[in-house]
């Protein structure tokens, strides 16, 4: 099965949203944490993600979108993206693939023959600075 294209919002449905969005005093907000955004300092975002529409046949309206500040890691389509919607698709192809009997490759045990144990060299003999004795020793001076 072909994944169909991915939709995405026509410039009439944008500008819908986008209107819905800003408020009498011009402003554009996010409809996610009502903050002022700049005009491109946001994504108009999928309600329901694109990857988990099922009728794709129906063109995007205004109610499909929301208008979401964007642009910085914890702006709202920062973390719907990452929290929400990255890991709701990847659930949801999970869950296909079990439906449809998809597996992963057999588990086996390991072929190659490892990684050999560690041997640990021998510590040499702690050497100690030479006391009084070793110094006459070496020097020939005798007691
Ligand atoms: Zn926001």
């Amino acid at each position: 099965m072909a994944r169909a294209k991915r939709l995405e919002f026509t410039k009439p449905v944008q500008r819908d949203i986008i209107k819905r969005a800003t408020g009498d005093d011009g402003r554009i907000r996010c409809e996610g944490c009502r903050c002022v955004v700049k005009p491109g300092g946001f994504h108009i975002d999928h309600i329901i993600a694109d990857g988990l529409r099922r009728d794709k046949s129906k063109p995007l309206t205004a109610a499909d979108g929301q208008l979401l500040c964007s642009g910085f890691p914890e702006s709202c389509h920062g973390k719907k993206t990452t929290k929400h919607d990255v890991p709701a698709i990847a659930e949801a192809k999970r869950r296909e693939d079990r439906a449809i009997g998809v597996r992963g490759p057999e588990k086996r045990p390991i072929q190659s023959r490892g990684f050999p144990e560690t041997v640990k060299p021998a510590k040499p003999p702690v050497r100690t600075a030479p006391g009084p004795s070793e110094i006459g020793r070496r020097f020939g001076v005798r007691k």
